[in-house]
């Protein structure tokens, strides 16, 4: 294990447990996914009070927690698919005992079973939830991904796609997703979209792609319950 991971888990260590009993039980921020309570949640890179540091979920992983379980139905079977599966929402999902849930991954031993998104091994219509955040900003080919997603979700049914959007990257405005797949190198794609295993940087018209998959698209607002 790199030096790195372990000062990492050790200052998780002493933020998730020793912190809160020196603190005079300020509890200031609650992590919904692990009920974990303190001052405030810890750094992570440029970004402050982001990282929960009992479970490792950040602020979109507390969202979805929240949202999902404002709208999974508990008393009807649903067949969920997951991709790039995070701990807190797995955990989530398996709770509920009238899911059949299962992950995929497109690396061995990460998920359930491995899987490529633009090519999925599964029937048209096959699953009534379908959940993958922060995966499309890293595939080449994905509007071949959403129109995979979108043959394998039920008619009438959900899924919860999300990419990083941008409005401002590098100093200049972002309007339309930019990518360029001449740059390939894991410094060209850090230094142009932000991460060395990113392809693009989303802007706001990405949501397009998935109306030309056959997506319709809602923006929900339910975050606004939790900002202030
Ligand atoms: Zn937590």
């Amino acid at each position: 294990m790199k030096i790195k991971n372990v000062i990492n888990k050790i200052k998780c260590f002493y933020y998730a447990k020793i912190a809160p009993l020196t603190n005079g039980n300020e509890y200031l921020v609650n992590c919904p996914c692990c009920d974990w309570r303190g001052g405030k949640f810890l750094p992570s890179g440029k970004r402050n009070n982001v990282l929960c540091p009992n479970c490792g979920s950040f602020e979109r992983h507390r969202l979805y927690y929240l949202y999902l379980k404002n709208v999974l139905p508990s008393d009807i079977k649903i067949k969920i698919l997951h991709f790039a599966p995070e701990k807190v929402i797995t955990r989530l999902f398996k709770s509920y005992t009238n899911a059949e849930y299962l992950s995929v991954d497109i690396d061995p031993g990460v998920a359930m079973m491995q899987a490529d998104i633009t090519n999925l091994p599964f029937n048209n219509n096959s699953f009534d939830v379908i959940f993958c955040s922060h995966v499309l900003e890293h595939i080449i080919d994905d509007n071949k991904a959403l129109i995979e997603l979108f043959r394998v979700l039920k008619s009438g049914c959900f899924a919860i796609i999300q990419v990083p959007i941008k409005d401002e990257f590098n100093g200049k405005k972002i309007n339309l997703t930019f990518e360029d797949f001449s740059i390939t190198s894991p410094e060209g794609r850090e230094k142009f979209f932000g991460q060395s295993d990113h392809v693009r940087v989303c802007g706001r018209d990405y949501s397009d792609r998935f109306k030309a998959a056959g997506f319709q698209v809602e923006i929900n607002k339910f975050i606004e319950n939790y900002t202030v």
